[in-house]
């Protein structure tokens, strides 16, 4: 019966079987940051409206038009978290974690908000998972948080997986290319897009991003930052580079990289998949040295990813089977019920995967239930007290002793 109620616009259920393969994706993940030693955060799935606009940036598309925002009862303005970055610098600042050995590495996993046009990878909730390095300026950190997500995507088998990378140099160079690139952006004002022209002082970068014949002309001749970097700057981003090389992580400089959040200082870098048309993006990240600052604190440099999971999922497109159960406790007689539900108790504390018959079904009921939940091997309880274990896959049936149920089920190994 189709009920009229279906999940919103953007939303969806995650079904048991896709439950599988996110599963298989978290526990990948969970491994991976936990050999690296990143530690895992959580942090409200909402947040002062105000933590965003100033820590995302007020003119990027993500505060402009995509935050879910709304009034608390005490006339709060809060919104639901569209990103990850913001909130973990929030609490590390709270919670005072510069007075812990730096660089503080953190993870964390679970849902955003964004209120975008729904499409195939595009979702207006969707999940990330992703790694903070908080406190180093050292190009090893930068190296340690790409790799960290090269070896997930690699480790999950994601297939044509290309990394690019560019620097958007500090905040004081990049702040003195900005003034270049909206130069050369207000010399071609005419050929610009409505939305790029628009945005020409308060967002400049986006014009590389944008997909109109005329912003791309106009951008084939812009000045790049990453041709420009110099001194430390320059030094950083060759040491990331020589890093990567040395680790033996392929990766394509890509000059016209930007990002959708305004906090990025130096290396920034994306992973795309070929499989995925439109939203090809599986995660990206960067540096984002002046963020802790503007939030509040001293200046902190750190460096960071998100990847998204649906995308993940899409690009990977495979199904886990379900692991099937142990064992399946039917009875021939319903006298037996109460035994059969102490037993398979005691099963399950023993590490066995066990189910009994909750419908009270026939026996013959019972052992079809058995067969389509894929147990292995089937434990039928005798209105006398005996037992008969049949195994499901050769559909040999034998009486098994009573008193070492647990070893008979375990072939000898409880
Ligand atoms: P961002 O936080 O914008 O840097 O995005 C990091 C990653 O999150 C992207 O590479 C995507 O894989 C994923 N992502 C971002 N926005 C969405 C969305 N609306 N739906 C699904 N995944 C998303």
């Amino acid at each position: 019966m189709a009920s009229k109620f279906q999940a919103p616009r953007g939303t969806f259920d995650v079904l048991p079987e896709a439950a599988r393969a996110r599963a298989r994706l978290e526990r990948a993940a969970a491994e991976i940051f936990a050999r690296a030693g990143y530690e895992t955060i959580a942090t409200p799935a909402f947040e002062d409206t105000a933590l965003f606009e100033r820590g995302v940036g007020q003119s990027t598309d993500i505060v402009r038009k995509e935050m879910f925002t709304f009034e608390d009862k005490g006339g709060r303005s809060l919104t639901l978290r569209p990103e990850g970055t913001a909130s973990i610098c929030r609490a590390y600042l709270e919670h005072g974690m510069h007075k812990l050995a730096q660089p503080v590495k953190l993870s964390y996993l679970g849902p955003f908000f964004r209120h975008e046009r729904p499409q195939a990878g595009r979702y207006r909730q969707f999940h990330q998972l992703g790694a903070e390095c908080i406190g180093s300026d050292s190009p090893l950190a930068d190296a340690e948080v790409i790799m960290l997500l090269s070896d997930l995507l690699s480790e999950l088998g994601v297939p044509g997986v290309e990394l690019r990378l560019g620097s958007l140099g500090s905040l004081e160079a990049r702040r003195a290319y900005l003034e270049d690139l909206k130069a050369h952006l207000h010399a071609h004002e005419g050929e610009l897009s409505k939305d790029v022209r628009e945005r020409i002082d308060i967002n400049p970068l986006r014009a590389f991003d944008a997909d109109d014949e005329g912003t791309q002309g106009v951008m084939a001749s812009a000045p790049t930052i990453v041709e420009r970097l110099e001194g430390e700057d320059a030094e950083h981003f060759q040491e990331v580079r020589s890093l990567l090389d040395a680790a033996g992580i392929s990766y394509a400089v890509d000059s016209t990289l930007v990002r959708g959040l305004d906090y990025y200082t130096r290396t920034i870098f994306s992973f795309v998949c070929d499989q995925l048309g439109a939203q090809s993006e599986v995660g990206g990240g960067g540096r984002y040295d002046g963020l802790i600052e503007q939030l509040g604190g001293a200046p902190t440099p750190a460096v960071g990813f998100a990847a998204g999971i649906e995308r993940i999922l899409l690009a990977l497109d495979e199904a886990v089977p379900a692991a099937g159960r142990d064992a399946f406790l039917a009875v021939a007689d319903p006298g037996q019920r109460r035994r059969a539900m102490a037993l398979v108790v005691e099963l399950r504390h023993a590490g066995i995967s066990a189910e009994v018959d909750l419908a009270e079904r026939s026996l013959k009921g019972q052992l079809k239930h058995a067969d389509r939940i894929g147990a292995r091997q089937v434990l039928i309880l005798e209105a006398d007290g005996s037992a008969q274990l049949r195994d499901m896959e050769t559909g040999e049936q034998r009486t098994a002793d009573t008193g070492k149920l647990l070893e008979e089920m375990t072939g000898g190994e409880p």
